[in-house]
């Protein structure tokens, strides 16, 4: 598969240091009866791994030229399942088959985002997530109030789901190698019970609203949406920026709002 040309405009930088294939491998920990779905399994680099220790696995890629390299794996081990699409158009629910799948997948990263807000989509479908993604974007998904890199990204994730940043990795592990840092990061969407969030969709947009203006205050970013009386009764400071809310108060704030509106 070295022949395999990398296509840039598919974020394809292949993984090729065995030691840190390893610790995701050990990360993931993959036990019997899960079903595993990789995203993007490229010429294999996790895929065999991963099927040498669980004997089943599914994939989804989007290039063709990369199939007959699966189809070959596929051959050798019998139990890979290829779906060859663009996985912001996969139906996760479907996917999982009645159960709660485990996702996995070192991302393209030009679309890594979409695909976190795809999965978060299909919360009730999948048990729990392992990405390689850009450092920095790990960074933002698991940053706290207060902190510079603290923003939509982190609001939105954590409302829904437990970050856990697992490692960092080099350039070097890669192939060709991407011009920024990677990490390696743990998600797992909050049991159904355990969101706060009543309207997914109101909730999304008072966060977008919060922070489409950084330096506004949350009295004037969030004018057309709460007024003053509305952000205090939830426990937010109309003078405070966005950036130093936690996520808890943009909760009960998108549900106040959410109340009124029903
Ligand atoms: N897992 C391999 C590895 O670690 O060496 C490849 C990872 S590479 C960073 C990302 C992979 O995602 C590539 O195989 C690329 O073709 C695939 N990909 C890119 N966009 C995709 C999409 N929209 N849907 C599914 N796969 C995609």
């Amino acid at each position: 598969m070295s022949d395999h040309h990398a296509k840039k405009q598919l974020g394809q930088h292949f993984l090729h240091d065995a030691a840190i294939i390893d610790r995701i491998v050990r990360a993931i920990d993959p036990r019997p009866g899960e079903r595993i779905v990789e995203i993007g399994p490229g010429q294999g680099a996790l895929t065999i791994p991963l099927l040498r220790r669980h004997g089943a696995l599914t994939v989804i890629e989007f290039d063709r030229d990369l199939l007959p390299g699966l189809a070959r794996i596929d051959a050798e081990s019998g139990a890979l399942e290829v779906v060859n699409a663009d996985v912001l158009t996969v139906d996760f629910t479907q996917l999982a088959r009645g159960s709660r799948m485990r996702l996995v997948g070192n991302l393209p990263y030009n679309i890594s985002s979409p695909i976190l807000f795809h999965a978060l989509d299909h919360a009730g479908a999948i048990a729990d997530m392992h990405f390689m993604l850009q450092k920095e974007v790990v960074d933002r998904m698991a940053a706290e109030p207060g902190s510079k890199v603290y923003g939509r990204l982190s609001v939105m994730l954590q409302a829904f789901a437990q970050v856990t940043p697992l490692f960092d990795v080099p350039p070097g592990a890669f192939r060709p190698p991407p011009k920024v840092d990677s990490a390696v990061v743990r998600v797992v969407p909050r049991a159904p019970g355990s969101i706060g969030v009543h309207d997914a969709r109101l909730f999304a947009e008072v966060v977008k609203a919060a922070f489409s203006q950084r330096r506004k205050t949350l009295r004037n970013a969030l004018a057309p949406l709460a007024d003053a009386d509305t952000l205090r009764a939830c426990g937010v400071d109309p003078g405070a920026r966005a950036e130093d809310v936690a996520v808890p108060r943009f909760v009960a704030l998108g549900n106040a709002l959410a109340q009124r509106r029903s």
